[in-house]
């Protein structure tokens, strides 16, 4: 069996649209959190920047939350600004859900695939794993893969999921020999 991952090479940019100058698409940056107490509770939000205007958007991560819900060890990344604290809070799709942006992954990924030996026998197994959560459609994922057309992929193809589907769930298929 041959392994592909699929890994994120830098944070994805977030689409998402600003109020001053309309534009569609922000970015983390380096990725910085504010946190603000306000009595005994916390206000955490995530910042970031208008990718045409620079202007900052605050995302909220949690809101009046009572600040004694907190493990202090967490606050302390809050405040490091934790580059992995920073990166499950962007990619955690609740989060993107509540404050309404989607992840835009062009250019933010690669495949790893390392080339199948030429004394490996057909038909070749290939087991494809997610590190990041890459929304990528396994159809386009193996043909870029193994350098073959997409009409070679659907007929030297097995898959047990939907070729054309999009998903960043791991998958397995099989590449039967060619002609
Ligand atoms: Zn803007």
């Amino acid at each position: 069996m041959l392994p592909w991952v699929v890994r994120r090479t830098r944070l994805p940019l977030l689409s998402l649209r600003c109020v001053d100058c309309g534009s569609e698409s922000a970015t983390t940056g380096k990725g910085r959190f504010r946190v603000n107490a306000n009595g005994k509770q916390l206000h955490v939000w995530l910042l970031v920047r208008c990718v045409s205007c620079n202007r900052t958007i605050k995302l909220a991560v949690h809101e009046r939350a009572p600040v004694s819900s907190f493990d202090p060890a967490e606050l302390d990344r809050y405040h490091a600004n934790d580059p992995a604290l920073v990166a499950a809070t962007l990619l955690d799709p609740l989060f993107a859900r509540r404050n309404r942006f989607a992840l835009d992954w062009a250019g933010a990924w690669r495949l790893d695939a390392p080339p199948a030996s030429p004394v490996e026998a057909w038909p070749v197994r290939v087991e494809v794993v997610f590190e990041d959560p890459v929304p990528v459609r396994p159809e386009r994922l193996i043909a870029q893969g193994l350098g073959l057309s997409r009409n070679e992929v659907l007929r030297r193809i097995k898959c047990d999921i939907p070729l054309r589907r999009t998903t960043s769930a791991g998958f397995t298929f099989t590449v039967m020999a060619g002609d």
